[in-house]
């Protein structure tokens, strides 16, 4: 039996709770929902356990075609159990598709098609708003080490290349997406955290209707069944 026992941390859509085993995290999905560093905040009924369950789904997948994740397995339709990492404070995003900041900070029209991957990193800092930076910035900042950020890049593509088909097969076309990582006792390098519409841009290939977090974020319509949507299709 895997219990909560004390909660170690609160974040924005997630709590995280110690367990009897020091090396196992209980991970439990909230409905909140915030973007704009948190300055725009609801909270969307059911979308605790969509995640949940559409994270799993992923998380799996990954796992079967060799990623090494934190999931260990979904305790009920709001947790978790997941190995404990100390996570780098950093944001790996990937994009296929031109959207969000990088449309905006760069004038690119959203939706465009760039002819490579493009690959960013984000210090996690809510106080400097995540700030964009580069490898060197990483490892001044002691975030990461040169060898440790090259094995997160070349699996964050990897991860890429694996989710487009599995989504593309669905309809879904992943525009972009923001992943964590952490390191557990062994030194193992896993990827962390969730992936989920809260985390990836997904639009539907034929009509590129919105089925992610920008529903929230730009008023598009319901968060719940655009979410529904993308665990109906992957399922
Ligand atoms: N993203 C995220 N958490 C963050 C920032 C970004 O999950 O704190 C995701 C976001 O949902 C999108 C991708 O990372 O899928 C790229 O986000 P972008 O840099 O365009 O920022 P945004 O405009 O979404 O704030």
């Amino acid at each position: 039996m895997n219990e909560k026992l004390e909660l170690l941390y609160e974040g924005k859509a997630k709590k995280i709770y110690s367990t009897a085993e020091e090396d196992k995290i209980i991970i439990y999905y909230k409905d909140d929902l915030t973007a704009f560093n948190g300055v725009k905040k609801s909270s969307i009924q059911n979308k605790g356990k969509l995640n949940n369950e559409i994270s799993e789904i992923l998380f799996k997948v990954l796992e079967n075609h060799g990623i090494k994740t934190h999931f260990i397995r979904k305790i009920n339709n709001r947790e978790q159990l997941c190995q404990k990492l100390t996570i780098f404070k950093l944001e790996v995003i990937v994009r296929n598709v031109i959207a969000g900041s990088m449309a905006k900070n760069l004038g690119i029209p959203e939706g465009t098609i760039p002819p490579n991957v493009i690959y960013e990193l984000c210090y996690k800092n809510d106080e400097y708003k995540d700030p964009l930076i580069n490898e060197h910035h990483a490892v001044a900042l002691n975030l990461a080490t040169y060898k440790e950020l090259d094995y997160i890049m070349n699996v964050a593509l990897k991860i890429n290349d694996i989710l487009k088909i599995i989504l593309d097969k669905e309809s879904i076309r992943l525009v972009d997406f923001k992943i964590e990582f952490g390191k557990n006792e062994l030194g193992e390098i896993l990827l962390a955290d969730e992936i989920s519409p809260d985390t990836c841009r997904l639009w539907d290939k034929q009509t590129n209707e919105r089925l992610d977090k920008d529903c929230f974020r730009r008023d598009l319509g319901s968060v719940e069944e655009a979410y529904l949507k993308i665990l109906k299709r992957i399922k």
